[in-house]
């Protein structure tokens, strides 16, 4: 009997997400926010957890974000082979969004041969995020073509006193030429395009037939879910508690920066910006906020106020008053806004149902670092297995389809050594979520303290049990009695509860 899944969790979800993102003070539309800002708007903050957040007037008074330029939203200039849908073709695979992780997919798929409908509802569209990477991470995978900058090593600065360098080469990603490289070998593959938003799915035996919001439909052998945070047909049978990083970001034009040019700046701990602000510095120590930072130049940069992890997420204006007072503090004059990104990750939280029909990859399935919020890197590597597999049970050996196809693909996505490597990162984020500034000073400086054997490969899922009890043990060597004591203190409950997890998750 056909199953028809409406995407009502996802709606619900993206309120609770939207309602979430609105309560962050986040606008999608930058000039909205610029003139509540104009006007001075101002609320009484949300209360979080007993901390009481007192909304600042907007860019904390500097007029920061009056330098943010009206959204642009750039395309790609390509002509694009659209989807026919009253052909009433069926195509082996349908992907649901265009964003790195299903593009990654289309291609790869469409690469052996198999018939490939992309939908999104801005196809064209250049990706808006700004991603980085650790170098060796694209190097990998033949990508480095695709960073458009790239630093030597990185630093972090712990306090005022402690700063690490790390001797590990980073990279922007170059969003364009990424997204014009993955597009090109697509359309050279014969995807096919359909611009329109996906609401529902019904499911047949072997097939299955989406529902797009221009009433087009579009059916497929298999289906993918590639939506991002939006979890369009993906289904969570757990409540949703994911914590969440939230950031603001800016590429500007500045007189001048302090950085050094040949170094990302990973982590910037240092608080002395809020030294004249007793009620900014308590909020930052109880829940604190790091300088992320990319020089391009002397007078060209990224900057962005991070929120590492918290639950609930940290408001907007708080991290941006923050912003302001930092940039202040180091001689930073912004004299033009490029663009601004407002950063909100799930982490952590369930993984969806597994197996189920519908095939998820990247946002949508769990894929983030429940302890970092990266995914493009491991999304990207992650991008074959899922091709490959979908390739071999559609190909030439139709055996296998409808549900068991999925599970199989599913299986090699979430492998059971996968699974428990994510709750290990689980339990990290469970422990972050605990620390306050100075808790989180010393996790950081006995984590750079370890190998780059362990660092690395922690922070780019390269690392799996039983070696990431080792990184464990060796982290708690190498911290200090008091991180001791504390991750101790706060970690035994969420160690309880990944125990609990891993014992009950079989395969
Ligand atoms: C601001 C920001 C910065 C980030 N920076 C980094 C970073 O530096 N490094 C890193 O590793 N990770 C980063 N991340 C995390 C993660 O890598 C990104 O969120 C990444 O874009 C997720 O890729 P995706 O392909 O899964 O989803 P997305 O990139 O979100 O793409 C989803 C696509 O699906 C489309 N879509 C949504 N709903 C539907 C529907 N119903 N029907 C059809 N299409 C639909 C959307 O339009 C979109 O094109 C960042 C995230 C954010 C939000």
């Amino acid at each position: 009997m056909d199953t028809m899944i409406k995407t009502h969790n996802k709606l619900q979800y993206l309120q609770r997400l939207n309602g979430y993102v609105d309560k962050l003070g986040y606008s999608s539309h930058s000039k909205i926010q610029n003139k509540r800002h104009k006007m001075g708007v101002k609320k009484p903050g949300p209360q979080y957890g007993g901390i009481i957040c007192v909304k600042a007037s907007r860019g904390g008074g500097s007029g920061l974000l009056e330098l943010v330029p009206e959204t642009k939203k750039e395309n790609l200039d390509f002509e694009l082979p659209m989807f026919n849908s009253s052909k009433g073709q069926v195509v082996d695979l349908a992907v649901v969004g265009g964003g790195p992780a299903g593009l990654a997919i289309a291609q790869q798929v469409s690469e052996a041969g198999l018939s490939v409908c992309s939908i999104d509802p801005c196809p064209k569209l250049i990706w808006p995020n700004n991603y980085g990477v650790w170098v060796d991470e694209f190097e990998a995978m033949d990508l480095l073509d695709c960073l458009d900058y790239t630093w030597s090593g990185a630093v972090v600065y712990i306090n005022e006193n402690t700063t690490k360098n790390l001797g590990r080469p980073y990279g922007r990603v170059n969003r364009k030429q990424l997204k014009s490289k993955m597009m090109q070998k697509c359309i050279a593959n014969g995807v096919k395009f359909h611009q329109a938003k996906v609401v529902s799915v019904i499911h047949g035996e072997t097939k299955s037939k989406l529902i797009c919001n221009d009433g087009v439909t579009v059916q497929a052998s298999v289906v993918l879910d590639a939506t991002g945070f939006s979890r369009c047909l993906v289904q969570y049978d757990k409540p949703y508690n994911p914590g969440y990083q939230v950031a603001y970001g800016i590429v500007a034009e500045v007189e001048e920066h302090p950085y050094d040019l040949d170094k990302m700046v990973f982590m910037d701990w240092r608080d002395s910006h809020l030294n004249g602000c007793a009620d900014l510095k308590e909020r930052n120590s109880k829940i604190p906020t790091f300088l992320y930072a990319m020089p391009f130049s002397s007078n060209r940069i990224f900057l962005e106020e991070t929120s590492l992890v918290a639950r609930p997420g940290l408001a907007f204006d708080d991290i941006q008053e923050r912003m302001v007072a930092r940039l202040k503090h180091l001689g930073i004059k912004v004299k033009r806004i490029e663009e601004d990104e407002r950063c909100v990750i799930p982490m952590g939280g369930p993984l969806p149902v597994l197996p189920q029909r519908v095939i998820g990859i990247g946002g949508t399935a769990g894929m983030v670092h429940p302890s970092t919020g990266y995914m493009v890197a491991r999304t990207l590597a992650a991008a074959p297995i899922v091709a490959k597999s979908i390739v071999q049970y559609l190909g030439s050996n139709k055996s296998v389809s409808g549900d068991a196809l999925s599970a199989e693909v599913w299986k090699n996505l979430w492998p059971i050594e996968r699974r428990r490597q994510r709750e290990f990162f689980c339990f990290g984020m469970d422990i972050l979520l605990k620390l306050d500034l100075p808790g989180t000073r010393r996790f950081f400086d006995a984590f750079f303290n370890l190998e780059p054997h362990y660092w690395h490969g922690f922070l780019s899922s390269r690392l799996f049990l039983p070696e990431l009890f080792f990184f464990g043990l060796s982290l708690f060597s190498h911290a200090s009695n008091t991180s001791r004591i504390e991750i101790m203190g706060k970690g035994t409950l969420p160690l309880v509860n990944m125990v609990n997890n891993l014992v009950r998750d079989r395969d």
